[in-house]
């Protein structure tokens, strides 16, 4: 079906972000919705590039990350409700968070307090000491570490298609191989402006993932913010660790105000086992080998930003960036970073690479990353901003937290009794403002 000439509402983006608004704006509006995406598949960038796993919220500050802890805690039980509704898999096979250093058992006690404010229950959230892992985890090598049983494994790429058919089927037109290339205001319309021609709405929003801020900037919006690209790299086990451990084993972030986490040991939903990610600074959300990255060289003007050029004097970010860089080239480092934990692994025997994906995320003026996601609404529009981890997880109740703020406030025409989707989202709503 080609481009119609006027909508009421465009999504752009078709990660698990835009896909999951636009399921929600098309399940019980009539309202004219359109779905833009650049690429030729449904979510083919980061939301097919993560780690895949429904992120309990016990490493989120309620304080500081609000949006992501609510989203992450009711995106739980919306994600087992589709993943059953579609049989898709949903594997809730619990984390492991584990300390070995000092300060790592004060951080844990941390996650703890924070987890129960985040809504789970102490069943749900349990301190261990050594004696303990080693009981459940004798491969693991930690000084104590805290269990979560709601933790679980999807596949998100395959969500988000479910996702994007879904909204086709309620409506919503799914443009792909449509690239938004600039957008002005004319008159009360906004006009995008893109690869296969023009088309004018009346709202829009901005769901682009590494492209958002992009978007952002073209409409005047969020002008003080920059971004910077991290490329998370991974390496397959090798079939002999399949049976290393029965969890995930995640470690105790050491610098949770950068985008470096350690790399984890990760099993996937379909039993496959890996190591990562890393955190590599690359020039572009597409940098997915080193060739791709010199395409995004104009990134690099970008650095005249007040808030990057704070960053590229810290000390300790340069120090942190450059080891990310290391782990990329060397094998051995990334792997030694997990075998921190599970001294069992041997990188020789790593000899494939993973699917590597790339986190964008918005630094501020004083070159400061920002914490929590940011929802910027100005004049006819809406932009999903520094969407980064656990963002997979929360997309669906933030998604129908976005939706309801439309209906509120008179945007969309709705008929809750047309509601197609599985959800009440007036009802997610509520919990996601409370
Ligand atoms: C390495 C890594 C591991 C992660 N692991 C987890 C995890 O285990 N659990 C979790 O909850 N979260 C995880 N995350 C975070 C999670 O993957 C993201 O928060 C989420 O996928 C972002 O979804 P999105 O829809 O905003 O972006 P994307 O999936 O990137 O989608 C944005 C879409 O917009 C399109 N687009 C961009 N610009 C344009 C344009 N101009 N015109 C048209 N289309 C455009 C792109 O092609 C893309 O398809 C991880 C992230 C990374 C990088």
């Amino acid at each position: 079906m080609g481009l119609q000439k006027h909508y009421d509402i465009a999504v752009i983006g078709s990660g698990i972000m835009g896909s999951s608004l636009a399921y929600f704006l098309s399940s019980f509006s009539n309202s004219k919705t359109i779905l833009i995406e650049q690429t030729r598949e449904i979510a083919s960038h980061t939301s097919s590039r993560n780690t895949g796993k429904v992120h309990a919220p016990f490493l989120y500050n309620p304080l500081e990350k609000r949006l992501f802890s609510k989203a992450a805690f009711l995106g739980f039980d919306m994600l087992n409700d589709y993943c059953i509704q579609k049989s898709l898999p949903f594997k809730q096979d619990g984390v492991l968070e584990v300390a070995t250093y000092d300060k790592g058992i004060d951080n844990l006690q941390k996650y703890l307090e924070w987890g129960y404010s985040n809504g789970l229950k102490k069943e749900e959230l349990r301190f261990l000491w050594k004696d303990e892992v080693s009981r459940i985890e004798p491969n693991v090598r930690c000084m104590c570490a805290i269990y979560c049983s709601k933790d679980a494994s999807v596949e998100y790429g395959s969500i988000a298609r479910h996702l994007a058919e879904d909204s086709r089927k309620f409506g919503c037109h799914v443009s792909v191989e449509t690239k938004v290339k600039r957008i002005k205001y004319r008159n009360n319309n906004i006009v995008i402006q893109t690869n296969k021609g023009a088309i004018s709405v009346d709202y829009l929003i901005n769901a682009a993932g590494g492209g958002a801020i992009d978007i952002a900037h073209n409409m005047g919006v969020a002008n003080t913010y920059a971004d910077l690209h991290f490329r998370g790299e991974y390496w397959h086990a090798p079939q002999e660790y399949h049976n290393l451990t029965k969890t995930s084993i995640y470690s105790v972030p050491k610098y949770p105000e950068y985008p470096f986490l350690d790399p984890h040991w990760i099993i996937r939903v379909d039993g496959r086992c890996e190591i990562g990610p890393n955190a590599v600074p690359v020039l572009s959300p597409y940098a997915y080998n080193w060739s791709d990255n010199l395409k995004g060289f104009q990134k690099i003007f970008e650095f005249t930003h007040t808030g990057i050029r704070k960053l590229l004097l810290d000390k300790q970010f340069l120090s942190l960036a450059g080891n990310e860089l290391k782990s990329s080239f060397s094998k051995t480092m990334m792997i030694n970073r997990v075998k921190e934990f599970l001294p069992q692994l041997k990188p020789s025997l790593f000899i494939q690479k993973g699917v590597s994906g790339i986190r964008s995320s918005l630094i501020d003026k004083s070159g400061k990353f920002v914490s929590d996601t940011m929802i910027v609404n100005k004049n006819n529009s809406l932009h999903v901003l520094n969407y980064n981890s656990p963002g997979a997880t929360g997309a669906l109740p933030m998604a129908a937290m976005i939706v309801d703020q439309l209906i509120r406030n008179g945007i969309l025409s709705h008929d809750h009794t047309q509601n197609k989707s599985l959800w009440d989202i007036k009802k997610i709503a509520d919990q996601m403002s409370v």
